[in-house]
C-alpha cells in the first residue's frame, strides 16, 4: 500500500495555497463583512487551473479528485463559506454538465466553466423536497419547441452569482416515482426567474438564495441528461461531490484545530498556557487522531474514485466522519478563545457554524447513515456469499 501523494499534486498544493495567500486571504474580510464573493474571484481561479479541469491539447479534462480534495481541504481551512462557493460551482454545475451533458452542452458550458467565466450552480431543494429528492413538485410542462418550469427551489448556493442552475422538476407526473423527474439547464437570466438571497448565517461569504420559476420558457436542448431520470442524475452528482464536500469539512475541523492550538499555546490561564494542562493537551491529542483517521477514510474514497472502483459506500463515511469531526473540533476551538469567539469578526467564529452547514450539503447526517448502512450491507451480502462458497 502506497500513502504517498503525487508529487505534482503536491506542487499544485503550493501554487494553491501562494494564490489564495494573494487573491483571497487580503480581501476576505471585506468579502465577510460584504457577504460577496467578487465574480472576478472565479476567473483568476480559472486561469490558474484551479477550477477542477486541466486543459491538454486544447482538450479538457477533469483533475483527478485527490487534486481537487487536496485544495479544497485547504481552502475549507482558510474559509468554508469560499470553499462551499468554488464547491458548488466544480462539483455540482461543471460537473453535473460533464456527467449528463451532451455533445453540444459540454462545448458551450466547460470551457467557460473551467476559466470561472460562467458559473454553475443546482436547484435541487424545495419546500416539499430535501432528504427526501423524489418528492419534487416543481413542474415541467412540455410545448412546443422545450418545456415551461414553474415551482420554488428552496436552497441554492450561488444562487445569487450563477448564470446557469441545474434544475429538476417534475416532467412526467404519471411515471412511477423513480421516472418522473427530468433536469434542466436553466438560464438564469431568463423572463420568469425570481432569486432572493436569504439571510443565512453560515458559509459565509456565499450566498444562499430561493429561486422561483414562473413560467420559464427552457428550450429542448437544454433538458440535461434524458427524460425521466432526473432523479438518478441528481443522486449521482450528490454521490459525487460528496467527496469533495468532504474535503471541505475536514478543511473546517482543521482551520478551527490550528486556530485553537495556536491560542491555547499563547493564552496564559493561572500562570499556565493552556496548552500546558493536560486536559486540554489530551484533547488536542484526541481530535488530531480523528484529524488523520477522516483523511484516511477520504483519501481512501479519492484512490476508489480515481481507480474507477464503486465509491459510495467511502463518500458516505467520510461525509459523515468529517462532518462529526468538524463539529467536535469546531466547539473546541471556539471554547479555547472563550468569550472572543461570539464576535463576528473573530477569526474562529465562522467555523462552528460552517461545520453545521456542512451536515446538510448534500445529504444530512441522517441520509448518510441510510446510505451507509444499505452499501454496508451490500458487502456484507457479498461476505456471505463468498464465505458459503468457501
Ligand atoms: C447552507 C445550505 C446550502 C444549501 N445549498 C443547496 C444547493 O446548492 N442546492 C440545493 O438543491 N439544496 C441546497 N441546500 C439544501 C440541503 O441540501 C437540504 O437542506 C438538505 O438536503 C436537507 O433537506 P431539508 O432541509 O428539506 O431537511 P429534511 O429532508 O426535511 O430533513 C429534516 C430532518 O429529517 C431527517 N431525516 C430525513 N430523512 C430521514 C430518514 N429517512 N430517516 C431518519 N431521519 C431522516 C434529516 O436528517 C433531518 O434531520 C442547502 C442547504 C443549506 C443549509
Amino acid at each position: 500500500m502506497d500513502f504517498a501523494i503525487p508529487a505534482g499534486y503536491l506542487e499544485n498544493l503550493n501554487e494553491y495555497k501562494q494564490f489564495l495567500a494573494q487573491h483571497l486571504k487580503p480581501y476576505l474580510s471585506a468579502w465577510y463583512s460584504g457577504g460577496e464573493i467578487p465574480r472576478e474571484f472565479f476567473t483568476k481561479l480559472g486561469s490558474a487551473g484551479f477550477l477542477g479541469f486541466d486543459a491538454q491539447n486544447g482538450v479538457l479534462r477533469e483533475q483527478p479528485v485527490l487534486k481537487q480534495a487536496l485544495i479544497e481541504e485547504h481552502l475549507g481551512t482558510v474559509s468554508p463559506g469560499v470553499g462551499v462557493a468554488v464547491l458548488v460551482h466544480v462539483s455540482l454545475g461543471a460537473k453535473g454538465i460533464l456527467l449528463f451533458g451532451n455533445g453540444e452542452q459540454k462545448k458551450a458550458c466547460l470551457p467557460p466553466a473551467s476559466r470561472g467565466e460562467r458559473l454553475f450552480c443546482v436547484g435541487n431543494t424545495e419546500p416539499t423536497a430535501g432528504s427526501d429528492v423524489a418528492a419534487i413538485a416543481s413542474q415541467a410542462e412540455k410545448v412546443s419547441g422545450g418545456w415551461v418550469l414553474n415551482g420554488t427551489k428552496s436552497y441554492v448556493t450561488n444562487g445569487a452569482i450563477s448564470d446557469y442552475a441545474l434544475v429538476t422538476a417534475v416532467s412526467d407526473p404519471d411515471a412511477p416515482r423513480s421516472r418522473r423527474l427530468s433536469m434542466y439547464l436553466v438560464d438564469l437570466s431568463s423572463s420568469g426567474i425570481t432569486r432572493t438571497r436569504l439571510n443565512k448565517k453560515v458559509w459565509i461569504p456565499s450566498d444562499l438564495t430561493r429561486i422561483q420559476l414562473g413560467d420559464v420558457f427552457v428550450p429542448d436542448e437544454n433538458l440535461l441528461g434524458v427524460r425521466g431520470r432526473g432523479l438518478q442524475q441528481v443522486l449521482e452528482i450528490f454521490t459525487n461531490s460528496r467527496v469533495t464536500i468532504s474535503a471541505l469539512t475536514l478543511g473546517t475541523a482543521v482551520g478551527a484545530f490550528r486556530l485553537g492550538l495556536d491560542h491555547a499555546g499563547k493564552r496564559s490561564i493561572f500562570g499556565r498556557k493552556v496548552v500546558d494542562y493536560q486536559a486540554k493537551s489530551f484533547e488536542a491529542a484526541d481530535l488530531y487522531s480523528k484529524i488523520e483517521a477522516a483523511r484516511l477514510v477520504l483519501w481512501k474514497t479519492c484512490w476508489e474514485k480515481d481507480s474507477g472502483q464503486d465509491f459510495r459506500l467511502g463518500a458516505s463515511i467520510s461525509k459523515y466522519l468529517t462532518v462529526n469531526l468538524a463539529r467536535e473540533v469546531g466547539t473546541w476551538a471556539a471554547d479555547l478563545f472563550g468569550g472572543a469567539s461570539v464576535v463576528f469578526e473573530h477569526p474562529i467564529h465562522k467555523y462552528p457554524m460552517d461545520a453545521w452547514a456542512s451536515s446538510l450539503g448534500e445529504g444530512t447526517q441522517d441520509v448518510q447513515k441510510l446510505i451507509i448502512f444499505r452499501e454496508m450491507m451490500k458487502k456484507e451480502a457479498d461476505y456471505g456469499a463468498s464465505n458459503s462458497r468457501s
